[in-house]
């Protein structure tokens, strides 16, 4: 059986930024370093990074800290992060990724813009995700989040109107969403821009990952549970080969299906939060089954 993993699988470049410069504190801090949030959703790797130093914190902590450093995640954080951060002396390591930082920039310029004509930013994204509290907290959290293409239906579309998305979503359901409000903005009188924000890294991915699930007999998709990303990479590998199985670590893996399964090349891949060394550990462990 032949084993091989997919080399575009795993962390995107503002999460591998992220991780080096928690890295990079971690070897000058011997009290540790904190986070805002976790600084990727894959509990393996945070576990990693805890032995290594690196202390989780929530919003209600960040704002009782005092003279430390905090490191801010490839997702981004709201203005009000910021101004916290001022007044408690805490120095941020800040590993925003660039390309959330400059959609940060579009997006309070362009709310400056439409709210001077009394119309409206839409940001298509997770409800309650950090990468979407950074960009709403861009306009004052006066944006409308639209997570799901229904929660765009009851809206009004008589004014001007400037849709964005979170990096992270499904670029095809993202151009179906802006083809909806496009045309009800011009039902409805207002006038309608758009910013294609999702990051092309993502986008590309897909379209690859495709054609790696189908080149394979069997697939392995590592991912944490709670990576939306994984989930939704984890469907198009699923759709494109029947023999796909999820697993969060080796020890999940399903050696019984791999031992009398007949499968000649098995593919390892996984989300944008999955660290390499996971998906080489799972190849290991499959190429230690005795059929290999
Ligand atoms: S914009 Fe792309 S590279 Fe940056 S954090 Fe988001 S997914 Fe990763």
């Amino acid at each position: 059986m032949q084993v091989t993993i997919d080399e575009q699988s795993g962390f995107c470049f503002g999460v591998v930024s992220a991780i080096k410069a928690a890295e990079a504190q971690l070897g000058h801090q011997p009290d540790g370093l904190y986070c805002l949030g976790h600084i990727v959703h894959n509990s393996r790797e945070v576990e990693r990074l805890a032995a290594l130093g690196l202390k989780v914190i929530d919003d209600e902590a960040f704002r009782n800290l005092h003279d430390v450093k905090v490191l801010i995640r490839a997702h981004g954080e709201p203005p009000e992060t910021y101004r916290i951060a001022e007044a408690n002396r805490i120095e941020l390591i800040d590993a925003t990724c660039p390309m959330v930082l400059k959609l940060q920039e579009r997006i309070k310029k362009g709310y400056a813009e439409v709210a001077a004509q009394n119309g409206q930013v839409l940001i298509y994204g997770k409800a309650g995700h950090a990468e979407v509290r950074g960009l709403n907290g861009q306009t004052g959290n006066r944006a409308t989040v639209i997570s799901r293409f229904e929660d765009a239906v009851p809206l009004r579309y008589d004014k001007p109107t400037r849709l964005y998305s979170q990096t992270t979503m499904n670029e095809g359901d993202y151009l179906k969403l802006a083809d909806y409000i496009r045309r009800r903005c011009a039902e409805e009188g207002g006038t309608f821009d758009m910013v294609n924000s999702i990051c092309k890294s993502m986008s590309a991915r897909a379209e690859k990952l495709k054609q790696f699930a189908q080149a394979h007999d069997a697939l392995v998709f590592v991912s944490d549970k709670k990576s939306s990303n994984g989930q939704y990479l984890y469907e198009i590998c699923k759709t494109h080969n029947p023999h796909t199985f999820f697993i969060t670590e080796p020890n999940e893996l399903d050696r019984d299906a791999f031992i009398s399964g007949d499968f000649r090349s098995v593919g390892v891949c996984g989300a944008t939060s999955t660290p390499m060394w996971l998906m080489e550990s799972v190849a290991e462990t499959i190429k230690q089954l005795p059929c290999t």
